[in-house]
């Protein structure tokens, strides 16, 4: 059976109390981090063609680096929902509803414009 949010959230809090880790973990802190880890991900297209960046998944060296930087962000994004009380399911559903209303189909399908530009 394939881990649910709350079966992974355990394990990142499992892990960040067995090394007393709580007290670094101000919210202010987890946003930063989150981003750095997000940068981490970036960084793994820096100098390289949009081609090149593509094909990075498909040799096991680049699809373990995307997956580490991946599960680095989503490691921060667990302990900030947690640390916020928010319900991630429930904000990502709330979140498409908001967006599915800023970008209705008969509008956006096929473009990549801002929604304020549609
Ligand atoms: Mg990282």
């Amino acid at each position: 059976m394939p881990d649910t949010l709350p079966d992974l959230l355990n394990a990142v809090l499992a892990f960040r109390d067995e090394r007393h880790w709580a007290q670094f973990h101000g919210l202010k802190h987890l946003m930063v981090s989150l981003c750095l880890e997000a940068a981490e991900v970036l960084e793994l297209s820096q100098w390289k063609s949009d081609a090149e960046t593509d094909a990075l998944p498909l040799s096991p060296e680049g699809y373990e680096a995307l997956s580490d930087e991946c599960a680095d962000v989503f490691a921060y994004l667990l302990l900030i929902a947690d640390k916020a009380n928010i319900d991630l399911g429930a904000a990502l559903r709330r979140k498409l509803a908001k967006n599915a209303l800023k970008y209705p189909i008969e509008k956006s399908i096929g473009r990549r414009e801002k929604y304020s530009q549609l």
